[in-house]
């Protein structure tokens, strides 16, 4: 139930805050994260586990420092006990 942190059009004030929310989240279900893409504009993070769907996908708005998520795929299938 935790787990839905995350929701398509989410804004962050900057990258920074967005991937300190996603690290955080991660911990918080006990998971390790991967960022794929850590590009100042475009970052993609994924579940460590690679056959795990889980992913975020946000990108920076234009003429904004405002990071927005483009893409979210919010389930995991790792771990499941
Ligand atoms: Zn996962």
């Amino acid at each position: 139930m935790g787990d839905a942190q995350f929701e398509i059009g989410m804004k962050f004030s900057d990258c920074k805050v967005f991937r300190a929310v996603v690290r955080k989240q991660f911990i918080k279900m006990n998971r390790d994260v991967v960022f794929v893409r850590s590009e100042a504009f475009k970052l993609k993070v994924v579940c460590a586990d690679l056959d795990c769907p889980w992913e975020i996908y946000a990108s920076k708005m234009q003429h904004e420092k405002t990071i927005q998520v483009k893409k979210y795929e919010g389930e995991h299938t790792c771990g499941i006990v």
